[in-house]
């Protein structure tokens, strides 16, 4: 998207906005099932959790996926959105026996990550087909916070533990039909991500009933210049060599299925705040937005370094600036980083801003959540307004605060 027409919806729908452009998500969609032409059957599930407003989930479906989702309101946002129950898989850690109850009745994809729901489920509801996720303790990329396959892990099953789940699907005869892994946020080497694989054909070869391996997410995308991104295309030629090799010696061809969320809408998506206030201190200069993790907490909770552009002056000479926001709490998007010099009232860009931005918005400091713009087919659309002092004060409950009244004694 261009200057002007960003700058354009940052005036007609105000600051700070989220947009996305419909373009770059099916731009994403598209290389990933190009990336895998050559299996025979493929299924992309939008992760909803990354970006879930209702018209995004719309154009995931006009695209052909489906949806990977972790709570029952997922569920229900995309049976909203016009997603058939079979194309969406629900893949909860910790969630309750009646809530995987509820979804699988509504006809979803089953995707259990735990011995004990497991054992119940299969007890009572034998033939309704279930997914199971393997935890194959493969490190994807170097931070904790985001590697979530390694040993200490909430998620998944261990591999490990591949004995008790045969016995537990033997006694109670139920039905396994996919097996899952979601080794991480980052596939930051390729040949660690095939090591994974591997063991998820060997951990497949247990079970005969099966129709699809889903290999999760994890595809890495660019925040700044110099990072790493999955290279999709030799991920695809590998993994499906190795897919269709597995689906010889299974005796069946199986669907190759992925969730990405980051992949698809991250770069899709630009974050747009206005500078309320330039202060100049002895040690830096603070460029202050009408915004701060409320809106956007990525900077501060995962370390993420968002680039950031000054639309308002992008030819301005650059100088160095600490990007702040305007919460009474630490809240920095960036330090000493290069912008092109910065008045009060420019607007800036944060770019990478589709995934996990939004999504994770909260009203702290009682600010509103910020609107959403879908850029499509050269016109923007509003897919979300901003909030009002309605939304701050809905479910609130003013009591009466009388004093007490003195008891009457007999
Ligand atoms: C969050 C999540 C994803 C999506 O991960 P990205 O890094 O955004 O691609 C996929 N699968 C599961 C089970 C998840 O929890």
């Amino acid at each position: 998207m261009q200057h002007n027409q960003l700058l354009k919806i940052a005036k007609d729908f105000g600051s700070p906005i989220y947009i996305y452009d419909s373009e770059v998500i099916s731009g994403q969609y598209k290389r990933l099932m190009s990336a895998f032409s050559n299996v025979k059957q493929v299924k992309i599930n939008y992760a909803v959790k990354a970006l879930s407003n209702i018209s995004i989930l719309k154009l995931m479906r006009t695209l052909g996926a489906g949806l990977d989702t972790v709570s029952i309101q997922e569920v229900k946002l995309g049976l909203t959105a016009g997603f058939p129950a079979e194309k969406i898989i629900f893949t909860p850690n910790g969630v309750s026996l009646e809530e995987i109850e509820t979804v699988a009745k509504l006809g979803c994809q089953i995707n259990i990550d735990n011995l004990s729901i497991l054992e119940q489920f299969g007890t009572k509801h034998p033939e309704i087909p279930v997914c199971i996720r393997i935890n194959p303790h493969v490190m994807a990329g170097g931070n904790t916070n985001i590697s979530v396959g390694h040993i200490d892990s909430k998620f998944g099953i261990s591999i490990h533990q591949i004995p008790h789940i045969l016995r537990i699907v033997e006694n109670t005869r139920m039905h396994i039909n996919g097996i899952h892994m979601h080794t991480g946020s980052d596939i930051l080497d390729i040949d660690v991500f095939l090591y994974a694989s591997e063991i998820l054909f060997e951990t497949a070869k247990n079970f005969k009933t099966l129709d699809f391996i889903d290999f999760g997410s994890g595809f890495k995308v660019p925040y700044k210049a110099g990072d790493i991104e999955t290279n999709i295309e030799e991920f695809g030629e590998k993994l499906t060599k190795r897919f269709n090799e597995f689906c010889e010696e299974y005796g069946k061809d199986l669907t190759i299925a992925f969730e990405p969320g980051k992949f698809l809408v991250s770069a899709a998506g630009q974050f747009l705040a206005k500078v309320n206030v330039v202060k100049q201190t002895t040690s830096t200069v603070f460029a202050q937005v009408d915004s701060g993790f409320n809106h956007f907490i990525r900077p501060m909770l995962y370390g993420s370094q968002h680039e950031i552009e000054n639309l308002s002056n992008p030819s301005g000479r650059e100088r160095f600036y600490s990007v702040v926001g305007y919460i009474c709490e630490t809240d920095t998007f960036a330090n000493n980083r290069r912008i092109a010099e910065i008045n009060e009232g420019d607007i800036l860009a944060f770019k990478n801003a589709g995934a996990y931005s939004f999504t994770m918005a909260s009203n702290y400091n009682s600010r509103y959540r910020p609107a959403e713009v879908l850029w499509h087919n050269g016109e923007a659309h509003l897919i979300r307004k901003r909030e009002t002092f309605d939304d701050i004060l809905r479910n609130q409950i003013e009591i009466d605060l009388k004093p007490k009244k003195k008891s009457v004694k007999a």
